[in-house]
């Protein structure tokens, strides 16, 4: 059964956090470091769409919330818990977010895309042209890097594929090189 039917099933085909039946498709929750069911939610086009684009947001649509964010999926929580982090200028969401209890590694993920937090206090991670990375992205090395605590060298041109983020330093961000999980410098990858 593919995801999208899966969480068909999970939801009875609605959308897991507006219930509207339409459009629906699988939304991965970022970082897409980790990926699968757990991972995810059904959600329509509105919902996805607003989700990605924060400058469409419309905050009186979210008052689903209201209802989804008791969902007892960790998916559909942390996305509640990010939309209303976003929105928490509105009081209604403020209150909602003061009643939501979230497990503290659902809160940590929610945490993960740095939604609610002042643009001050945003950690911006850039590779070497200045281009923002989030997590889940790819990148390349643009030189040999020695890996620390290793013999190995990771060689320039080599692709990174879904990058996490270091959420305390804007200089570090973690990925795969073949099996082995090493940290790298930002000014040394490019997104691709
Ligand atoms: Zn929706």
């Amino acid at each position: 059964m593919s995801l999208f039917e899966q969480l068909k099933e999970r939801s009875g085909s609605q959308c897991e956090l507006c219930a509207v039946p339409d459009n629906l498709q699988v939304y991965e929750v970022p970082p897409k470091s980790i990926v699968g069911l757990d991972r995810s939610l059904l959600g329509c086009e509105t919902c996805i769409g607003q989700i990605e684009n924060p400058d469409t947001t419309d905050a009186n649509h979210w008052r689903c919330l209201n209802d989804s964010m008791w969902s007892e999926h960790e998916a559909v929580k942390a996305v509640a818990w990010r939309m209303l982090s976003r929105l928490k200028s509105e009081g209604w969401s403020q209150d909602l977010l003061d009643m939501m209890y979230l497990e503290e590694e659902t809160l940590k993920w929610a945490k993960e895309t740095g939604e609610g937090e002042e643009e001050g206090e945003k950690i911006i991670h850039r590779d070497v042209n200045g281009v923002v990375l989030q997590n889940g992205d790819s990148v390349v090395l643009i030189k040999d890097l020695k890996v620390k605590g290793s013999s190995m060298v990771a060689k320039q041109g080599t692709a990174v594929r879904r990058i996490s983020l270091d959420r305390e330093n804007a200089e570090f961000i973690e990925g795969k090189v073949g099996p082995t999980q090493i940290v790298i410098i930002t000014k040394y990858v490019k997104k691709i």
